[in-house]
């Protein structure tokens, strides 16, 4: 199958189990994120301290006068929205390749949801929930890029979500590059069952748009590409789309397999449609016939095995069901 020798940039909120950062003078244990580091390249960031606050520190609050937020930290009342602001931007800037995000959760400054927006300084002022304002730099700059929290990513289909944009946008990132036509050609060859899972309207216009290379010039045609590749990934793949694919790949073996063995997909299938089976289940059912077979257009198929086997993970937390990016 598929081998994985791409290593996707990750930022990361510095206190995710890197460095008692937090104002309290903690640091947030985060197994997972450790786990990927064997896998992607981490730059870890801790815009609090970056802006000069020291550790421990009195904590920061938004407060949001008509529409302009502030960060205002509580009992000095020192505005250090300015400082944030400059910072997110030169640190954006100047950040080069980057294919993912994991932010801590709720922070007035990393936050990319739910971080509390005061009307005042008063407590029980709570006039609303939002990104933080490094957070939401980040989604200013890089909209539709994976970036998660680490409290959503313990949820399985939301962490096997993070995960396939990730390493897909990290190819991706080759192909852009080398700049070679047919680095995109085998590109969009190896991700056509994936991207027929996600987005099959936008599949067959990148295949237009690939058709299209000679007239538009490689550069625009890889810019292109890339926008719809981004788009294709905004929210996840339903029941239907997999079980579609999945029909796909069983069509270059069924023939050859036994009536009992299409009727135990046929239950697999069923159950997957039921949420009574993961799709893992029915994928690496699917996987072990494609290996049987020696189906090289299947082995080479990014849906059979979109990231590191090492980074599966079949725990899940149930938290936060829903998977558009945040
Ligand atoms: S949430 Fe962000 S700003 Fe706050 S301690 Fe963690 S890394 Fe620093």
């Amino acid at each position: 199958m598929k081998t994985h020798n791409t290593e996707p940039v990750i930022v990361c909120s510095k206190c995710l189990g890197f460095a008692a950062c937090r104002y309290n003078g903690e640091i947030i244990p985060a197994p997972y994120i450790e786990k990927l580091g064997k896998f992607c390249r981490i730059i870890t960031v801790c815009p609090e301290v970056s802006i000069g606050l020291p550790v421990p520190r009195k904590p920061l609050r938004l407060v949001k006068v008509k529409d302009k937020l502030n960060l205002i930290q509580s009992e000095t009342e020192i505005d250090w929205t300015d400082k944030m602001e400059k910072f997110s931007r030169e640190f954006l800037d100047n950040l080069g390749e980057a294919h993912g995000f994991i932010l801590k959760y709720k922070s007035p400054s990393c936050g990319m949801l739910a971080a509390k927006y005061y009307s005042s300084m008063e407590k029980g002022s709570v006039a609303g929930k939002g990104p933080g304002l490094f957070g939401k730099a980040v989604k200013e700059r890089f909209p539709g890029h994976p970036a998660e929290t680490e409290t959503r990513l313990t949820n399985f289909s939301i962490r096997e979500h993070f995960l396939l944009k990730l390493f897909t946008l990290a190819r991706f990132s080759e192909v852009r590059k080398s700049g070679k036509p047919k680095d995109l050609i085998d590109f969009h060859s190896e991700n056509k069952l994936l991207l027929l899972a996600y987005h099959q309207e936008n599949m067959r216009k990148m295949g237009k748009i690939i058709a299209a290379q000679k007239q538009n010039g490689i550069k625009e045609t890889i810019e292109l590409y890339e926008e719809l590749l981004i788009k294709s990934f905004k929210t996840g793949a339903s029941h239907n789309s997999h079980i579609n694919v999945i029909e796909h790949a069983a069509g270059y073996f069924s023939e050859e397999i036994k009536k009992s063995e299409r009727e135990y997909i046929e239950g697999l299938k069923s159950d997957y449609r039921g949420n009574r089976a993961p799709l893992s289940a029915l994928r690496s059912v699917i996987c072990s016939y494609i290996v049987r077979f020696d189906i090289e257009y299947l082995k080479r198929q990014s849906y059979f095995n979109p990231y590191p086997d090492g980074l599966v993970e079949v725990s899940d937390s149930g938290k936060g069901r829903d998977l558009r990016h945040i």
